[in-house]
């Protein structure tokens, strides 16, 4: 069977993106798989497709050689939809409806008999694409690689090195927990309904040392407090982890601020507190 185009398919069930549901959707199949192709390869791996919406990008990982694509998808409307791509790719795709912020991945891999690991790849909701990430990041579970569209402002702070205008808290806790490549870029009209903004794919990788848990949870205190503050000098900043002292414990200047701090420096701090 060959698949009606996403267009065909969104006027055959009747279905206009939603606003409450940060919809902007990419019906032009050579953008998504250059996406695909730019974030893999997924050879033999299970992908996790948050927010499939028509099934654009969806359509293009299952032209790989991933194991399986498992898409979340919030909205309803498109789970019927989205069924058609198993009279094509049978048990290989499967949907599960629900809000991607509250599914436990590790338990929804498991529940189907797959391997505990999944690489991510997403055309973010913009409403929900900097908590989603935070989640990967931070969360007791890991993908083995992001493939993820931001509105482009948050993809910019996302791999903004330190000293840019860019760099925040989202960059420090991305860099040091991943090695982080703004891949492409791609124009408000690249999607239907166009958004107010530009957008830009950025793939993650987390490296392959990862910090123990109690010092995540320090970096995500210390760079809340140093960019919290940012324009004061980090002695007063920090003040209530341990000020002047830790900072000279660090080899940090005190008198720097936050975003004249690399993210190994940040690392170096949330492992003194
Ligand atoms: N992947 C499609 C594409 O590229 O054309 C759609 C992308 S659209 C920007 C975002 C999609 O995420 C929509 O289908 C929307 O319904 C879905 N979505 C929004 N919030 C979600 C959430 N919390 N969990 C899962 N899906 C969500």
């Amino acid at each position: 069977m060959t698949l009606p185009s996403l267009r065909e398919s969104l006027e055959a069930h009747g279905l206009m993106a939603k606003k409450s549901f940060g919809q902007h959707f990419l019906l032009d199949l050579n953008i998504t798989r250059k996406i695909v192709r730019l974030g893999g390869p997924f050879d033999g791996d299970v992908v996790i497709e948050v927010g499939p919406g028509p099934g654009g990008l969806t359509r293009a990982l299952l032209e790989t050689e991933a194991s399986k694509i498992v898409a979340v998808e919030m909205d309803g409307r498109f789970i019927e939809l989205l069924g058609e791509l198993n009279s094509v790719y049978g048990e290989r795709f499967e949907v599960i409806e629900g809000d991607a912020m509250k599914v436990n991945e590790m338990q929804a891999l498991v529940d189907r008999s797959l391997p505990p690991l999944a690489h991510i790849v997403s055309n973010l909701p913009y409403n929900v694409g900097t908590p989603l990430l935070i989640k990967w990041l931070t969360g007791p579970w890991q993908p083995l690689s992001m493939t993820l569209m931001f509105q482009l402002e948050v993809a910019l702070r996302v791999v903004a090195p330190v000293g840019d205008n860019d760099y925040g808290r989202l960059s420090v806790i991305a860099q040091v927990l991943c090695d982080c490549e703004k891949l492409m870029d791609l124009p408000a009209r690249a999607f239907t309904p166009p958004p107010k903004v530009d957008s830009a794919v950025v793939a993650l990788k987390p490296k392959a040392e990862r910090p123990e848990k109690a010092i995540i949870k320090n970096l995500e205190k210390v760079t809340a407090a140093a960019f919290g503050q940012r324009r004061k000098m980090l002695r007063a900043s920090l003040k209530p982890l341990g000020g002047e002292a830790l900072l000279e414990k660090a080899g940090i200047t005190p008198t720097e601020r936050a975003e004249q701090v690399s993210p190994q420096e940040f690392l170096r701090l949330a492992s003194l507190i």
